[in-house]
């Protein structure tokens, strides 16, 4: 089995600000880790380098209005009108290069598009897509363009059917309101709750219009939801949902701020959760584009991506991490010396009510969609 890895330092050209959750430094850590793991001196994985997607990329899902105030936003011109657009102090700065970069990540994606449907391989990695929030025509929840939405759309012009499994904390609203209507793509979004966080939606009654009735699936888990509950309702939906629907791709989008020391979110997985979620996933996609996504406790996310991108490669790794890289990860005040580390909290797996409310959800879910999908 080949698998591609596309990354770039380029990266660390561009910030959100100091005072930003989403930290960039975050996926040179990654890339870090998984080379000093030594998963990209494996005879099938091949690095590649990512280069800038063309602004007509973009515009096969972003607005051309949209695009223009992102493209003044980005050289310092900053438009009066920019919050109409999502932009400006808070969750979508605007910071200089923002187009720039939004090009390399969604670059990345399409990369690792091409390389799945060209049939180079069966799996690619790009760690800093997965920006699943963006709309349209608006910033949203840190992410500036849709990096899924534009890589699923190159993938329905080459004429694949595509699942798109999302494990993000928070709901793939931006993929789900692109694909609401058809039933070319099924998405799949696991996370918490929009009771309790943001974005407020993907409740389990949002299930698609039109074409598209039965093929958005959402399993809003309670706060405080832990392995074991997590766990159960992604096998008693997702591996049935897809095996039904029969995608030539998957694409799922790896987001890691559903830990228990996440800071943003309320979601108790642990990595070992993560690890059987993963495994999950790998056993329904034989050709996978992963993404990354969310996570902001930025130990998790290295040690959490490096575990998916073993996972991706059949490999297993030893638990404890190579010292090159500990030194590393000491500089920048990270204490875990383990890939998968126990839980410093019980987690709250256990909890009677979160066990019921998912039950309660996963029934709706077999009643609605599964009749939908399975006909
Ligand atoms: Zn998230």
């Amino acid at each position: 089995m080949e698998t591609a890895f596309v990354y770039t330092d380029a990266y660390l050209d561009y910030d959100y600000g100091p005072t930003h959750p989403l930290r960039i430094i975050r996926l040179k850590l990654t890339y870090d880790l998984i080379k000093a793991c030594g998963l990209l001196d494996l005879p099938s994985v091949q690095f590649i380098s990512t280069i800038k997607a063309e602004e007509k990329d973009l515009a096969t899902f972003h607005s051309e209005e949209y695009l223009n105030i992102l493209r003044q936003a980005s050289e310092g011109f900053l438009a009066g009108d920019a919050y109409l657009y999502g932009l400006g102090p808070g969750d979508n700065p605007i910071f200089p290069g923002l187009l720039k970069w939004s090009l390399l990540v969604t670059g990345a994606t399409l990369q690792a598009v091409d390389f799945v449907a060209e049939g180079k391989g069966e799996i690619a990695f790009n760690i800093a897509g997965g920006l699943h929030h963006a709309m349209k025509s608006h910033a949203s929840g840190f992410c500036y363009i849709n990096d899924p939405v534009i890589g699923i759309k190159r993938l329905l012009n080459r004429g694949k059917k595509v699942a798109y499994i999302d494990i993000d904390a928070h709901h793939g609203d931006g993929v789900q309101k692109a694909f609401y209507e058809t039933n070319q793509v099924l998405t799949i979004s696991l996370h918490e709750t929009g009771y309790t966080l943001f974005p407020g939606t993907g409740f389990e009654y949002e299930i698609g219009e039109g074409e598209g009735e039965g093929y958005s699936v959402n399993l809003p888990f309670p706060p405080y939801t832990g392995d074991e509950v997590y766990v159960w309702a992604f096998e008693e939906v997702v591996p049935e949902l897809v095996q039904a629907f029969k995608p030539d791709i998957v694409v799922a989008q790896l987001g890691v701020d559903t830990f228990h020391d996440d800071p943003l979110t309320n979601i108790h997985l642990s990595i070992l959760g993560y690890e059987r979620v993963l495994k999950g996933i790998k056993d329904l996609a034989p050709r996978w584009v992963a993404l990354g996504g969310g996570g902001y406790n930025i130990s998790n996310v290295a040690r959490a991506w490096t575990l998916a991108w073993a996972v991706m490669n059949g490999v297993e790794l030893r638990n404890e991490l190579p010292e090159s890289f500990l030194k590393e990860a000491a500089r920048m005040g990270i204490e875990e010396r383990t890939l998968r580390e126990r839980p410093k909290a019980p987690l709250d797996s256990q909890n009677k009510d979160n066990r019921a409310e998912m039950e309660r959800v996963v029934r709706f879910i077999k009643e609605t969609v599964f009749p939908k999908v399975k006909r």
